[in-house]
């Protein structure tokens, strides 16, 4: 069987940073170390604050590091009709419902008890709505968002880095008020319609696995294996941030240091070459095992 394809989707709202990068680098390294092929996707829906400059500016850095990937670069937002489908499916399955909530509102809800739901998930509030409390937000004009009727199901799954994990699935939302397609319904489309085996990305994204997972399996899908890596952090242990100081390949470039050193310097933080030492790419797919990750290094 050949091995699960894998991919890296940024975000164009900002320039890498080395923890961006770092997850990049990794995700790729799982997928050439078992000869695999590697996709890049923008996931570029939240139109608000995507900026035209980063598409090429992220490409260039993830070149630069030694990344390459294979086919062409597939943007969220020339993928619509497949989101629009999937959102179609789910409905008349009657799976999905409208929710009127503003964000104080969700913010009051969410803040009592509710369950088995985690704390500040949205609690069903308009799944409850009387006929006529329905008809007053229907009259508002306000658009509804629309959220999955996920009941607080419970979704369990292995990640190869974190382990068994289990998560209660609330009623998220799959289409904003603004109309742009949430995260959580792109990425499980996306991934299954490219053929993704396995999502490599940040430790931040486990708690929306099982979401994404239930979603997947609504929709008919294959679910992906994952595994979820280590976040990059600054000196203080907060994750990595802009206000960390030189954090991008620029700002690195400016204290005189080459594409080549951030590579090395990523592949030391996760153990894949020692502080000093300057690897390929080649090299760290030679040296690669998930299992290095396991323990992470601390970053430098
Ligand atoms: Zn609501």
């Amino acid at each position: 069987m050949p091995a699960p394809d894998g991919r890296f989707a940024p975000s164009p709202t900002g320039t890498l940073h080395l923890g961006n990068l770092r997850t990049a680098l990794l995700a790729w390294l799982f997928a050439r170390s078992a000869d695999a092929r590697f996709l890049v996707r923008m996931e570029d829906l939240d139109t608000g604050r995507v900026r035209e400059r980063f598409y090429d500016e992220q490409l260039r850095d993830l070149a630069a590091i030694g990344l390459d990937w294979d086919g062409p670069v597939v943007c969220q937002s020339e993928r619509l009709a497949l989101y629009a489908d999937a959102v179609d499916r789910l409905r008349a399955d009657g799976l999905v419902y409208e929710c009127w909530c503003t964000r104080a509102e969700i913010r009051e809800a969410a803040s009592a008890p509710h369950g088995d739901l985690p704390e500040g998930a949205y609690p069903g509030t308009c799944l409850r709505l009387t006929a006529a409390e329905r008809a007053e937000r229907e009259a508002s004009g306000r658009p509804p968002a629309l959220r999955v009727r996920a009941g607080a199901e419970t979704v369990a799954f292995e990640d190869r880095l974190a382990g068994a994990v289990t998560g209660v699935v609330d009623d998220f939302v799959v289409r904003r008020n603004d109309g742009a397609y949430a995260y959580n319904l792109a990425v499980v489309v996306d991934d299954a319609e490219q053929g993704i085996g396995e999502v490599v990305r940040g430790a931040d994204l486990l708690d929306s696995t099982p979401r994404q997972l239930w979603l997947g399996a609504r929709l008919g899908l294959a679910a992906p294996r994952h595994a979820h890596v280590p976040l990059m952090l600054g000196p203080d242990g907060t994750r990595l941030a802009k206000r960390h100081g030189a954090v991008t390949l620029a700002d690195r470039g400016a204290l005189g240091e080459s594409p080549d050193d951030v590579r090395a310097y990523l592949a030391a933080s996760v153990g894949l070459a020692e502080p000093t030492e300057r690897v390929s790419a080649a090299d760290l797919v030679e040296r690669f095992s998930e299992d290095l990750l396991a323990a992470p290094a601390k970053a430098a």
